[in-house]
């Protein structure tokens, strides 16, 4: 297997989760999943050590790993509870995506950069979170076939709210999607009332790569 962690590494763990909880995350159970996922198994492995800093960080396609906090963050205003149904937009690396498994989410979770979804699909198999559905997508789209979602969480940057993905959440629903027109983004928790309602509540800016139409398929 070549994906090994150490106490060195599970060390800096407990380091990240401290910095995360300094930062103003409560949820034990987020706090704990990020103690136990190890974050250097999403990047190249030359470079183990950054892995552990509270920073985004490059991977395959020109796309990055989202920083710790924000991961926690967004999944923080997700009120996960297990067994729900989750639709992610953009896959990654798939840390968040095992982030939302290992608090007991059903995950569905879809890719643009048809590339980095197979490396990240047989990725994720390979250390043993084989349950996370994978496709290759656009996350304008949704995914309809297994709507409707409990929560949706869209990992990048919109400059509006795809009406496909409101559509194919709950009612009760939440949705979280970092959105502004700039490269700053709001992170925006959205909570569907009704078909026709729902709640915006602003919470904070991010930044985030850019969420973008179609499907790539040569990178
Ligand atoms: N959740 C990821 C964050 C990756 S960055 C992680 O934990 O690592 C955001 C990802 O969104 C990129 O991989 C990018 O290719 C993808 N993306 C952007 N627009 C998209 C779209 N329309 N549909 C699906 N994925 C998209």
């Amino acid at each position: 297997m070549k994906y090994k962690d150490n106490y060195r590494l599970k060390g800096l763990r407990k380091k990240l989760v401290e910095t995360v909880r300094a930062k103003g995350i409560k949820d034990e159970r987020i706090l704990d999943a990020i103690e136990n996922i190890p974050r250097h198994y999403f990047i190249d492995a030359d470079f183990v050590d950054w892995a552990y800093k509270d920073i985004a960080f490059p991977i395959e396609s020109d796309q990055t790993i989202s920083q710790p906090y924000t991961v926690a963050f967004q999944t923080e205003l997700l009120e996960i509870k297990p067994k729900d149904k989750v639709l992610e937009i953009g896959t990654g690396s798939g840390y968040q995506a095992a982030i939302l498994s290992y608090l007991g989410a059903k995950v569905y979770t879809i890719e643009r950069q048809e590339k980095l979804f197979y490396k990240t699909t047989n990725f994720l198999k390979d250390i043993g979170f084989g349950v996370i559905r994978t496709f290759l997508g656009d996350g304008y789209l949704g995914l309809p076939m297994y709507a409707p979602y409990d929560k949706i969480i869209v990992t990048a940057g919109a400059s509006e709210i795809p009406g496909e993905l409101v559509k194919q959440l709950k009612t009760g629903g939440i949705m979280v999607i970092p959105l502004g027109d700039t490269d700053i983004k709001d992170m925006v928790k959205l909570t569907k009332i009704n078909d026709r309602e729902a709640k915006l509540e602003k919470h904070g800016k991010f930044s985030f790569v850019p969420f973008l139409k179609g499907v790539n398929k040569n990178k």
